[in-house]
C-alpha cells in the first residue's frame, strides 16, 4: 500500500478520505487555506500545511503549491476529492512528473472527457449511443440555429466545457434560439473561460442514471451498478440513490456495458462515473438512453454505491493507484438493498436556496441502523462563505426502497442544526413526496412541486417567537441569582424589594424584539405567586396567541432552543426562527457625545429609577421603569459606566425622547 497521501481537498470528502487512508495505516498530509485552519480535516489528519488565502484560486487550486507541500513532505501520492483539481489533467501531470501517484486516472483519460463534445464523439466510436445533436465545432449562431431546428425543438444548449450545471438553456422554439445560445456562451465564458457550445435534443421526462465504473491498470474494468440522481434542482444533484427505481436487469446490464465501453475508450483507470440521460416517459427502456459525459473522479454520491455493494471506494482508489489488481470480477459483485443519500446545504429554501452562511450553533447527527453521516464540521464551526456551503451528506440503507427513505426521513427529522438556514425540512419532504415515493419522478420534479416541498417564503412563526422569548428569561433566571434576575438585566422582571416596586396581580411589560433581524414587539405578563419563589409564571402575547412558561415552555425538548451570542434559535417544524433582546440604547449611544443618554421610548409614566448619580452601573442593567398604556417599559444600561445625571423625577410624566438619565461611559 502507499505510505502516504495528501489530500488536496477540504470538508467532509477531505474527512472521508482521511478516515479510509488511516484505516490503511497511510500518513495523512492536509493541505488548507487560512480559512480551514481549525476545520475538522485539519485536525484529523497526521500532519496539516498552510496553502494560502481563503480564495480556492488561491489555495485549493494552486497546483504549484500543492505539489510543493507533497514533495516537501514526501507525500507518496494525492487524492483530489471532487471538485477543485480533481479533473484538471494538469495536475494529474504535475503529479506524474515529480514521482507522485495521483490517485486518480491518467492526465490524458482527464484530458479526453474533459470536454463534452469531444468525449460524445469519442464514445459514439465506441458505439455508445450518445443524445442526438450537433456536437462539432462549429459555433456560428445560423448554422447552430440550423442544427438545433434539425434535431427539433426542444433542445438544450450546453457549455462544451461545462460543469455544475453552467452554461446550460433548453430552448423551446426557434424564436428564442438566438438569446439563449448568447446567455449560455457569456455565462460560460465567465465560468469556464471557454464559450463554445454544443446543441443536443432535450430528452423529456429525463430520468438522470450514472453508471460508477472502475478500472485497474491491467485492462480490467467493471461496472458496480447505476445511481439515480434526478432529483435536481438548477441541473444540480439533490437527491441521490442506488438502484434506480424501475430498472431491469436487462437495462442494467445494456447499461453497464456501456459504461465499461466508454471507460475503455480513454484507457481509464481508477474510479470513474458515466453520466446517462434517459428517457423516462414509458419507463426505463434499453433503447432510450443516452451519454451525456463522463466525471473522471470519485463523486459526491459515491456512498449509496458503497451502502449498495459493501465496498470501500476510496480503499479501491487506493489499491487500483499502488498498481494492484481489481480484488474482483464483474460475475462478483451483487446489490444489497437500496440506499439513498440527501445531500444537507446551509441554504435558505424560503428565499431561493441563498446559500446561507454563519456559526453552527448547534449541529448533532443521529446514530441508528443503516445511517452513515458524511461531514465536515461540527458545532461552533463557521459555514463559510468561500466554499460550497454543504454541511452533511445524509445517507441511509435499507432492504427496500420504502426502508431507505423511512430512514432517511427520520435521521433528517433527529438532525439538529441551528445558526445557518438549511434544507433539511425540505430533504425531509422530498423523501415523503408520494410520487416520488412511488417512482414516479424525472429531474422536473423538485421545480413542479416547490410550493408544496415547503419552498415558499413563510410568515414569522409567531409561537417560536413567544417560546424564544421564555427561553431567555428561563435562561436569565438559571444565570443569575435568583432574586437578582427578577429586578435586574435586560430580560425584565417587574418585581425587586429593594425599589418597593410591588404589586399584586398581574403585571404587564413590554419587550422588545429582534426577530430574524426585523424588530417586533411581545407583551410579557408576569403573574405573582400566591406563596414561595419558584412558581412564577410568565405568559408571552405575540401574533394572536399567548405561550406560558409553566404549561407551554417547560414541557418542550430542550433540544429544540439553542442559545447564541445575543438570543435564542427556536427549531420548530423543520424551521429556525432567530429571537434576541432588541436593544433600544444601540443607536442612542452612537449619537452620544462621550456618554449615554437614556431616553423616554414612548410617552408615559417615569415610575420608578433604581440608581442616583455617581452609582457604577454594568451594561444590561435595569435602571428605570416607564409605563405607558399600561405596560412597563424597563430601562437598561447600554454599557458599562457612572450615572452622572438623572432628569426627571418618579412619578413624573415624561415625553418621547425625553432625557430620563444621562451616564458616563467607560467607551
Ligand atoms: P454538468 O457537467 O453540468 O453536470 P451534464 O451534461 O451532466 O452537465 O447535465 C447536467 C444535468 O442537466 C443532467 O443531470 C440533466 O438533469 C440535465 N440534462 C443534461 N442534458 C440533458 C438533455 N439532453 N435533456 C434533458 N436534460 C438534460
Ligand atoms: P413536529 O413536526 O412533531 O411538530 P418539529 O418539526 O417541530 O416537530 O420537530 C421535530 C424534531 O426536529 C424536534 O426534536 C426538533 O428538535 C427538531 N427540529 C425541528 N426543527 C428543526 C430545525 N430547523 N433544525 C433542526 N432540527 C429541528
Ligand atoms: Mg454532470
Amino acid at each position: 500500500m502507499l505510505e502516504s497521501v495528501l489530500i488536496a481537498n477540504r470538508g467532509e470528502i477531505a474527512c472521508r478520505i482521511i478516515r479510509t487512508a488511516k484505516r490503511l495505516g497511510m500518513r495523512t498530509i492536509a493541505v488548507h487555506s487560512d480559512a480551514d485552519a481549525d476545520a475538522l480535516f485539519v485536525q484529523m489528519a497526521d500532519e496539516a500545511h498552510l496553502i494560502g488565502p481563503p480564495a480556492a484560486r488561491e489555495s485549493y487550486l494552486r497546483i504549484d503549491r500543492i505539489i510543493e507541500v507533497a514533495k516537501r513532505t514526501r507525500a507518496a501520492s494525492i487524492h483530489p476529492g471532487y471538485g477543485f483539481l480533481s479533473e484538471r489533467a494538469e495536475f494529474a501531470q504535475a503529479c506524474a512528473e515529480n514521482g507522485i501517484v495521483f490517485v486518480g486516472p491518467p492526465a490524458s483519460a482527464i484530458k479526453a472527457m474533459g470536454l463534452k463534445d469531444a468525449a460524445k464523439a469519442l464514445v459514439q466510436q465506441a458505439h455508445v449511443p450518445v443524445v442526438p445533436g450537433y456536437h462539432g465545432s462549429k459555433q456560428d449562431p445560423d448554422f447552430l440555429r440550423q442544427k438545433a431546428y434539425e434535431v427539433g425543438y426542444p433542445v438544450l444548449i450546453k457549455a462544451v466545457a461545462g460543469g455544475g450545471g453552467k452554461g446550460m438553456r433548453r430552448v423551446d422554439k426557434a424564436a428564442d434560439f438566438d438569446a439563449a445560445l448568447e446567455s449560455a456562451q457569456r455565462e460560460a465564458q465567465n465560468a469556464f473561460g471557454d464559450p463554445r457550445v454544443l446543441v443536443e435534443k432535450y430528452i423529456l421526462s429525463p430520468r438522470h442514471i450514472e453508471i460508477q465504473v472502475f478500472a485497474d491498470s491491467h485492462g480490467n474494468v467493471v461496472h458496480l451498478f447505476e445511481r439515480d440522481c434526478s432529483l435536481q434542482r438548477r441541473h444540480q444533484k439533490v437527491i441521490e440513490e442506488a438502484p434506480a427505481p424501475g430498472m431491469t436487469p436487462e437495462m442494467r446490464a445494456i447499461m453497464g456495458k456501456a459504461a465499461v465501453e466508454a471507460a475503455r475508450a480513454v484507457g481509464y483507470v481508477g474510479a470513474g462515473t458515466i453520466e446517462f440521460i434517459a428517457d423516462g416517459r414509458e419507463g426505463l427502456r434499453p433503447d432510450r438512453f443516452y451519454f451525456m459525459e463522463m466525471n473522471t473522479r470519485l463523486q459526491v454520491e459515491h456512498p449509496v454505491t458503497e451502502a449498495i455493494t459493501g465496498l470501500d471506494l476510496v480503499e479501491l482508489q487506493f489499491r487500483v493507484a499502488s498498481g494492484e489488481t481489481l480484488p474482483f470480477t464483474q460475475d462478483d459483485l451483487a446489490i444489497h438493498g437500496h440506499a439513498v443519500e440527501a445531500r444537507l446545504y446551509a441554504e435558505d429554501p424560503e428565499r431561493q436556496f441563498l446559500p446561507s452562511t454563519g456559526k453552527l450553533w448547534a449541529l448533532e447527527f443521529p446514530e441508528g441502523d443503516g445511517i452513515r453521516i458524511d461531514t465536515g464540521v461540527e458545532a461552533g464551526d463557521d459555514v463559510s462563505p468561500y466554499y460550497d456551503p454543504m454541511i452533511a451528506k445524509v445517507i441511509a440503507h435499507g432492504a427496500t426502497r420504502d426502508e431507505a427513505l423511512d430512514r432517511l426521513a427520520g435521521a433528517l427529522g433527529d438532525t439538529i442544526v441551528a445558526g445557518p438556514k438549511t434544507n433539511i425540512a425540505f430533504l425531509k419532504k422530498l423523501c415523503e413526496a408520494k410520487e416520488f415515493r412511488a417512482g414516479q419522478f424525472d429531474t422536473g420534479f423538485i421545480d413542479r412541486n416547490m410550493d408544496s416541498l415547503g419552498a415558499i417564503q413563510r410568515e414569522t412563526d409567531a409561537e417560536a417567537v413567544r417560546l424564544g422569548v421564555l427561553k431567555l428569561i428561563e435562561h436569565e433566571f438559571e444565570e443569575r441569582n435568583y432574586k437578582a434576575a427578577i429586578y435586574e438585566g435586560p430580560v425584565p422582571s417587574p418585581w425587586g424589594e429593594h425599589d418597593a416596586f410591588q404589586l399584586a396581580g398581574p403585571r404587564r411589560q413590554g419587550f422588545s424584539l429582534n426577530i430574524d433581524g426585523e424588530r417586533a414587539d411581545a407583551t410579557l405578563e408576569w403573574s405573582r405567586p400566591v406563596s414561595g419563589d419558584s412558581e412564577i409564571d410568565v405568559a408571552v402575547r405575540f401574533g394572536d396567541g399567548v405561550s406560558h412558561l409553566l404549561d407551554d415552555y417547560l414541557p418542550l425538548d430542550p433540544r429544540r432552543f439553542v442559545l447564541t451570542d445575543d438570543g435564542v434559535i427556536v427549531l420548530s417544524h423543520g424551521r429556525q426562527t432567530r429571537v434576541s433582546p432588541h436593544d433600544p440604547f444601540d443607536v442612542d449611544l452612537e449619537h452620544a457625545d462621550g456618554g449615554g443618554t437614556i431616553k423616554a421610548p414612548m410617552h408615559g409614566k417615569l415610575i420608578a429609577v433604581f440608581v442616583k448619580p455617581g452609582d457604577k452601573v454594568e451594561k444590561g442593567q435595569r435602571l428605570a421603569v416607564v409605563e405607558a398604556m399600561k405596560m412597563e417599559h424597563p430601562l437598561v444600561a447600554p454599557s458599562d459606566g457612572e450615572v452622572a445625571e438623572i432628569a426627571a423625577e418618579p412619578g413624573a410624566q415624561v415625553a418621547e425622547g425625553a432625557r430620563l438619565i444621562v451616564l458616563k461611559t467607560d467607551a
